[in-house]
């Protein structure tokens, strides 16, 4: 292993190979440092990749990489004990080029995105874990690893190390997260015959579906689950703050196995074998909870920065993204020779002017005010469902009946004031 390099990159998920790609193409010479056994082998996601992103980095790599199926429909599920109000959209224009976005299974898809960066010149080590960052007179100039030949020397560090960055905290950058600035997620790969999912989800041969799930999937527990087809396996998880799972005293796992028998979900899964089982920290902090992204020689991307749009499922184009304009802004240090936070700062004023700033800075309260008024999720969606099943039950009643039924079962005067000014709270923290 060479000694010093332009830039060391820590973690090959979407951040840091995105990075580590754009650095090795513009002839930098880049050192990608990963853990586990190869890119992939830790991470963990549902897992919705999208199309836009990934090719900003590699133009066309839908043609050859290993996707399982492309999105046609997305569907979202109100889900109350015994029922789900249920919403989406299915459209043929994704089933086709240029796509919208894709399933993938990360163990595939890292380990071929990372071959892509070793394949423009980069260096991927595997099976290395950077304990710390090495500061000499104010500036990052290198890693420690645990390995026998420990030091290595780079202009620049790029901390792409995920969730809960140790780096970056040990460095000052964040301080301890909060339970709820981290959602705790657990999902299951369930092994499924491809004709089988086809069936049940109402597809053709190389389409592919997401649901959303809300409401009791949690048991009204802020947070959300979700169960997305692959080529032959199913995605199954839920994820919820881990505030949420102290304060009701559950297991992760417990409601990972609630979902899966729930009456809404349990058919779809009917007759899968489990493959996989994995749990996984998200950063769900938001805006507000961002620490620093930049210092003389040091920049944080991706989920390290807490980049995590929670309220649309979106985490791997924010890390892709912050990481494509991570190396943009280190090509143009190595040419003005400057590595200093001044320059680099420059990585976050473009990250703040793109969507992933935008997005970050718009959803800022929502995450803290959804958890601060649990009645969302564990008393408008149970609402919701019985005023559904008010509606569309045909029992003899007319339906000016049904309607005043619906309305004095939603509450007082008082109650009926709380409501609204919810929803309005709730446009606020969205719009
Ligand atoms: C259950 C679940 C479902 C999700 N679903 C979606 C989804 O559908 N769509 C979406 O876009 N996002 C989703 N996300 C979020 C998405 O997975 C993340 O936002 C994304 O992976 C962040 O990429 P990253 O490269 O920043 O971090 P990571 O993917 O976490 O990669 C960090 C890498 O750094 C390595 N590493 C860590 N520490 C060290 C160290 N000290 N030394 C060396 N290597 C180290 C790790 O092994 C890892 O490979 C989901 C997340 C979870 C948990």
């Amino acid at each position: 292993m060479a000694e010093r390099f332009d830039c060391i990159v820590v973690g090959a998920g979407p951040a840091g190979i995105s990075c580590a790609f754009e650095l090795a193409k513009g002839g930098a010479s880049v050192l990608l440092l990963e853990r586990g056994e190869y890119p992939g082998s830790k991470n963990v996601m549902g897992g919705v990749l999208y199309r836009k992103m990934m090719e900003d980095v590699i133009p066309g790599f839908y043609k050859e990489a290993p996707l399982e199926r492309p999105i046609v429909e997305q569907r979202f599920m109100m889900m109350d004990k015994e029922s789900a109000v249920t919403f989406g959209y299915k459209g043929m224009e994704w089933g086709q080029e240029p796509y919208n976005n894709f399933t993938v299974l990360r163990a595939k898809f890292d380990q071929w995105f990372a071959s892509k960066a070793v394949e423009q010149g980069a260096i991927l080590v595997n099976e290395t874990v950077v304990t710390q960052c090495i500061v000499e007179e104010g500036r990052v100039v290198g890693v420690r690893t645990d390995r026998p030949d420990g030091d290595i020397y780079a202009d620049v560090v790029v901390l792409a190390d995920g969730v809960n960055s140790l780096l970056a905290k040990s460095l000052g950058f964040h301080k301890e997260y909060r339970p709820d600035e981290v959602a705790l997620a657990t999902m299951e790969v369930l092994k499924l015959d491809k004709k089988t999912i086809e069936e049940r989800f109402n597809l053709e041969p190389n389409q592919g579906c997401t649901i959303e799930l809300f409401g009791d999937a949690t048991k009204g527990i802020l947070g959300t689950g979700f169960l997305y087809t692959n080529k032959d396996t199913l995605s199954i998880g839920v994820g919820t703050l881990l505030s949420g799972l102290i304060k009701h005293k559950i297991k992760p796992y417990e409601l990972l196995e609630y979902v899966k028998n729930h009456p809404m979900i349990r058919p779809y899964l009917h007759g899968s074998d489990q493959q996989e089982y994995l749990a996984h920290l998200i950063p769900e902090g938001g805006y507000k909870s961002m620490g620093r992204v930049v210092g003389n020689g040091v920049i944080v991307v991706g989920d390290a920065a807490q980049l995590v749009n929670a309220i649309h499922r979106e985490g791997s184009n924010l890390a892709m993204t912050s990481g494509r304009i991570a190396a943009e802004t280190i090509l143009l240090a190595m040419e003005a020779e400057d590595f200093s936070e001044a320059l680099l700062d420059r990585y976050r004023v473009k990250l703040m002017e793109s969507f992933v700033g935008q997005d970050m800075k718009k959803y800022k309260d929502s995450t803290h005010h959804f958890d601060k008024f649990p009645q969302y999720f564990d008393q408008y969606i149970p609402m919701m469902n019985r005023a559904a099943s008010q509606m569309f039950t045909v029992d003899g009643s007319s339906k000016w009946e049904k309607q005043k039924k619906i309305w004095k079962e939603v509450g007082t005067a008082r109650e009926k004031i709380k409501i609204a000014r919810d929803a309005y709270r709730a446009w606020r923290v969205m719009k």
